[in-house]
Formats: structure tokens, sequence, C-alpha cells
């Protein structure tokens, strides 16, 4: 049997293409309840529908943001929500030649016998849930895989348990209508270097390359969500251009060039570190079959939240680094991003969580 070919196949390719046009990225504000409840806490503002409502409305209505844009990833309440003035965000996302995506998975529960390693769970009623989200304008979905590195991590349990539970959420989307980002994310969390990351990378790619082959997935229309590869939160950091070598090096290692784009996530990196490390990514010279474009949650979002503060009087403020945020990415996607878009302390912030949940 070779890959899906089904009703959807050429829809799938068309919407993963489209993510991947160079130049626009995705924005990840899928945050579950309890994580956006966090997010809101760090500027005292409650965490109540309508609240999460207002966070996300600033980030779709701010002008000029989605011509950097393809897709934004959502939480399962803000897909069925709309504007404080009635209308619902799929149409506004649709209208502005933007694509709905939607969070699938249900959260990380440890395999036991492991230290502290995890699976993600929500296969279960998955097919039920992708059918139901396609028909409410979702075109996309994501599934966050998470693996760390330790003494003897990541185990080949782990390892193998995390690809094909990627791989069987991934060809259930396709048979939905759903692109599938396929999201390995190595944690940060540690003191190694940037070889131990890239090798784990690469180890870990390739057992989800054979994974999704074995679950005849698409490639075409598929997305992949890496970490970039950097040395652990607890060591030196190394400079853009090192970033970039090491990253693009694993990448042409272990991802096939009919895979689209390739849509980082930014991992606790401050928000002008994640866009000058894509910036210098696609400044690299080399052999890079796949768009490679960003899919950033807090690394698009901080210094909005920041400037908000849950204060009608801030929205311009808000909207106004927002949009300097999509700009920087979106050129960085180009690798044209000058550094101008480094002003204030927030952008700078380490956003960097230990055991990052999501
Ligand atoms: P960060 O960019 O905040 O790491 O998250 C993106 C994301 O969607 C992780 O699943």
């Amino acid at each position: 049997m070779s890959a899906y070919c089904g009703k959807y196949a050429e829809e799938l390719i068309k919407n993963a293409a489209y993510i991947g046009t160079p130049g626009k990225g995705i924005l990840a504000a899928d945050e579950s309840t309890g994580t956006i409840g966090k997010r809101l806490a760090s500027i005292n503002v409650e965490n109540v529908e309508s609240n999460r409502r207002a966070l996300r409305e600033l980030l779709f209505t701010t002008p000029g943001a989605f011509e950097c844009l393809s897709g934004v990833i959502l939480f399962e309440e803000t897909l069925y929500q709309n504007t404080a003035g009635g209308k619902p965000f799929v149409k506004i996302l649709s209208e502005g030649g933007v694509l709905p995506g939607i969070k699938v998975d249900k959260g990380t529960v440890e395999l036991a016998g492991t230290d502290g390693e995890t699976t993600t769970q929500g296969l279960d009623d998955l097919g039920k849930r992708c059918a139901k989200y396609y028909e409410a304008g979702a075109r996309f979905a994501k599934w966050r895989a998470v693996l760390k590195i330790g003494p003897t991590e990541p185990s080949q349990l782990a390892i193998s348990e995390n690809a094909n539970g990627l791989a069987r959420y991934a060809i259930i989307c396709q048979e939905n209508g759903l692109v599938p980002i396929v999201e390995p994310e190595i944690l940060v969390d540690g003191s190694h270097g940037i070889d131990i990351c890239a090798a784990v990378t690469e180890k870990v790619l390739a057992a989800v390359y054979k994974a999704l082959s074995d679950h005849h997935v698409l490639l075409e229309g598929t997305l992949l969500k890496p970490n970039m590869v950097t040395p652990g939160s607890e060591a030196q950091k190394v400079a853009p251009e090192v970033v970039a070598q090491y990253t693009v090096r694993a990448l042409q290692r272990t991802v096939p060039a009919a895979v689209p784009a390739i849509v980082f996530l930014s991992g606790g990196q401050s928000e002008e570190e994640a866009t000058l490390n894509l910036n210098a990514m696609n400044q690299l010279e080399g052999k890079k079959p796949w768009s490679l474009t960003f899919s950033f949650g807090r690394a698009l979002q901080q210094s909005t939240l920041k400037a908000w503060a849950g204060k009608e009087e801030n929205l311009d403020k808000a909207q106004a680094a927002f949009l300097s945020r999509c700009k920087a990415n979106s050129a960085a996607t180009l690798g044209t991003y000058k550094g101008d878009a480094a002003m204030g302390e927030a952008v700078s912030e380490s956003l960097h969580v230990k055991d990052y949940k999501y």
C-alpha cells in the first residue's frame, strides 16, 4: 500500500503548501484553558471566557498581521467563539486568507518505568473530532509529542511510542481532511551542548519519518514542527549562525524533500532570539528542499501580552507590538530580517519554563 490517496489528498497538498508560503507563518494561539490562565495571571488578568476572547480578538484583528500569517492554531473553545461584536473568529481568519487550525491532542501522561518521559493522549475519538472540526472550518491540526534529553533519555520506548502516536494521529487527520502538523518537541531543558541536541533530534526525526511511512501518511500533505537545534537551557548560548548550521543539517539528514514546510516552535527562546535563529537558517546556503518558517506561540505573544496588560486603553500599543513581531518573523522566513524589531525588554526576555506543558 502506498501513501494516503483518498478524497482529501489534493486539498491536503494544497493547504500544506499554502501554509508554507515564504513570507508567512503560523501563530500558535492554541493554549489550553489552563495554560492561557498562566499567561493571563502574569498580567493580573482573570482566566474567564471574556478575557480569553479579548486576547484572541486583539491578535486576530491586528491590522496588517494577516499579511504575515498563513495559519492560526486554535484551542477548541476559540474555534467556536465569536468576537465581542458577534463575528465568528473562524470567519475573520478565513476572510483574511488565514487557515484556521486546531489543537487535537489531550496533553501528555507519564510512561511507566521511565524517568518522567511521556506519551501524548487523544487518539481514541480523534477521527470523530477531526470530522467535526473540519465541519467547523478547521483545515489543519496540531499534536504535540514531548521528548527530553537526560542521562539515558530519550529512551527507545519514548522515541517509538511518540513516533507511532504522531503517525497514527497524522493519518487520522488526513482521512478527515486536516493537514497534520507533526510536532516531536525535544525540550531544551538541561545542560547538554548543541551536539547532543543535534544527535537526539536526528534520531527522533528519523524514527518519526519511518513511522509516518509505515502508516501510509501522505508527506506532501503534512508539516513538521520541530525544535531548533540549540544547546540546553543551562548551557552557554551559541550564535544564530551556529544554530542555523546544526538545525539545517539535522533536517537535511532526516526530513524527506516531499515535506513542503518546516514550521519551528519557539520552545522558550526569547522573541528576538527565535526570530534571529530563523533568519539565520534562511540565510544559510545549501540544500533546503522545504520552506523554513515559524509556528510560534510564546515568541509571538509575549511583548503583546505585556503591552496589553488586559486594559482596553492599551489595545493600540499591544497590536503594534504584535504586528512588529509578525513582520520580523515574516522577514526571517525570507532571510531579510535586520534586527529592527528588537525594541524594549520584553522581546529579549527568556520565555523558558522547565518541563513546559501546552
Ligand atoms: P512555543 O512557540 O511557545 O514553543 O509553542 C508553539 C507550540 O504550539 C507548541 O506546541
